[in-house]
């Protein structure tokens, strides 16, 4: 059997070394358009003083060696399993394992965009050079949607020149002044990220964030534990499961134990209580309680913690809640206003940078595969436009079949799991994948909400 796999990050990388161990007369090729294998977004874009956003005990994804005992290896004895690891790190461990199972043969890779599935007799992946590679099994492995134009960003920004659209692109702070006053768009993980990243490289001009209700995310704590809850309240609508997780952080911090364990225990049972919501419901959790998920879900490390209150404490960084009103453009410096209930602030830049974050319209985005795959009938966003619609891994068809040569991972699934976009869930999702897809003659109990759950609290 042949699988192409389209995506070189981290799910790409990891499946095709999963699947490489559970069928190895399995030929594997790894397309992607990076130079490094097995980083992509997360841990090839970082600089050092990004972390990962989980201690390295959650980042261990079933290989050999573990990356506990890699980091011991490679940067010695100090680290812990409650460490938290530079994402460069973790990129450095994945690709390893990468360039030994290429130098071995177990896999193999092309570069290059992807630009199209050509579903004919045999499936084959066509690539923008002209190339095209057949296989039996598609795998799409694609990540996260570039970051989307902010809404309520005057055109008269968003159009100039001033206006940085993806604040990972290579190069997209690179002719920053270095006494320049910037204004970051959103105030989640990028915006800090990018904070840091121009503090790290000496950056001295005013920073100021502005998110329509500029809240930040959470700190991690560690210490105490809090038993499962939420699975006893699968099928209950998005506001009373808040109530409950309410309920429980008012309960867990009468007992000296920290909030955040609430949120790890609850974590296991997310992708249940998403798939048992209606479509109304999903999209009224969309729209009401995301905000307010997220910053408690998607925390920051302690380092970087403690990196973005010296921002804050020094005044080098502000962070606004507003919504954006006129801006004027002149000869390289914008003149931005931010209206904060009833009063309004001028704020001047000198680039405004998009940290809004992945994207997240699949139903609208002009990406050329995606299109491809939407205009064919080979695939279609889900209904909410998340991402692909997908049953079991396997790409829905806009007929509605489920394709058995189309598969779908990682954040691209995320309409079926929802919490699908970060290591632990995605480590699953792979060896369920791999195994089915080794033992494709034996008929296999596919992956269910459940099978979250087995992975027990403790993020
Ligand atoms: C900044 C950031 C930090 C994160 N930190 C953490 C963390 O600390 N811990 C955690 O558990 N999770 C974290 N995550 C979650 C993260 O999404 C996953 O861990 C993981 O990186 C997703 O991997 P992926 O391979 O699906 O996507 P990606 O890593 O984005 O890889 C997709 C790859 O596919 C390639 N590609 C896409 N389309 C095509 C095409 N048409 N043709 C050719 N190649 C293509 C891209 O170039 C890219 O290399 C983070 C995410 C981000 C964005």
């Amino acid at each position: 059997m042949h699988i192409a796999i389209v995506g070189d990050g981290f799910s790409g990388t990891l499946f095709a070394l999963k699947m490489a161990a559970a069928r190895p007369s399995s030929q594997i090729t790894v397309i992607g358009r990076e130079r490094r294998l097995g980083r992509g977004l997360a841990y090839g874009a970082a600089d050092p003083i990004h972390m990962l956003n989980v201690p390295v005990s959650r980042m261990d994804v079933g290989l050999k060696p573990a990356f506990l005992d890699w980091l011991h290896e490679e940067h010695g004895p100090d680290w812990t399993p409650e460490s938290f690891a530079p994402r460069t790190l973790f990129g450095d461990y994945m690709e390893s394992l990468a360039l030994a199972a290429l130098a071995d043969g177990r896999i193999q890779r092309a570069r290059g965009e992807v630009v199209g599935v050509d579903n004919g007799l045999r499936p084959a992946v066509i690539l923008a050079d002209g190339r095209t590679i057949g296989a039996d099994v598609v795998v799409l492995a694609l990540g996260n949607l570039p970051p989307d134009r902010p809404g309520g960003l005057p055109a008269t920004l968003a159009d100039s020149a001033l206006f940085v659209t993806d604040p990972w692109a290579p190069g997209a702070l690179d002719d920053l002044p270095c006494e320049a006053p910037v204004l970051l768009v959103g105030a989640g993980l990028t915006m800090i990220d990018i904070a840091l990243r121009l503090a790290g490289r000496g950056h001295k001009g005013r920073i100021t964030a502005v998110s329509r209700r500029g809240l930040l995310p959470k700190g991690h704590q560690a210490g105490g534990t809090w038993p499962a809850f939420l699975q006893e309240h699968i099928g209950r609508s998005p506001l009373s499961v808040s109530r409950v997780v309410r309920r429980q952080v008012k309960l867990a911090q009468a007992a000296g134990v920290p909030w955040q364990r609430v949120f790890d225990a609850a974590r296991p049972a997310v992708p249940a209580v998403w798939s048992a919501w209606s479509l109304a419901e999903r999209r009224r959790f969309l729209t009401r309680l995301r905000p307010w998920w997220d910053v408690h879900r998607h925390r920051t490390a302690p380092e970087v913690t403690a990196g973005l209150h010296d921002l804050l404490r020094s005044g080098r960084l502000e962070v606004l809640g507003g919504r954006f009103g006129q801006a004027k453009v002149k000869a390289g410096l914008a003149e931005v206003e931010v209206r904060l209930g009833q009063a309004t602030r001028r704020i001047e830049t000198v680039r405004v940078i998009n940290c809004t974050g992945p994207g997240g319209r699949f139903d609208r985005t002009a990406l050329p595969l995606i299109c491809d795959l939407r205009t064919k009938g080979l695939a279609k966003a889900d209904p909410l436009g998340l991402g692909f619609d997908t049953h079991d891994g396997a790409v829905v068809e806009a007929s509605g079949a489920v394709s058995t040569r189309l598969y779908a991972l990682g954040p691209l699934a995320k309409a079926a799991w929802w919490e699908i976009t970060a290591v632990p869930e995605i480590t699953i999702q792979i060896d369920d994948l791999a195994r089915r897809l080794a033992n494709r003659s034996t008929p296999s109990r596919p992956l269910s909400a459940t099978t979250f759950m087995d992975m027990g609290a403790g993020i």
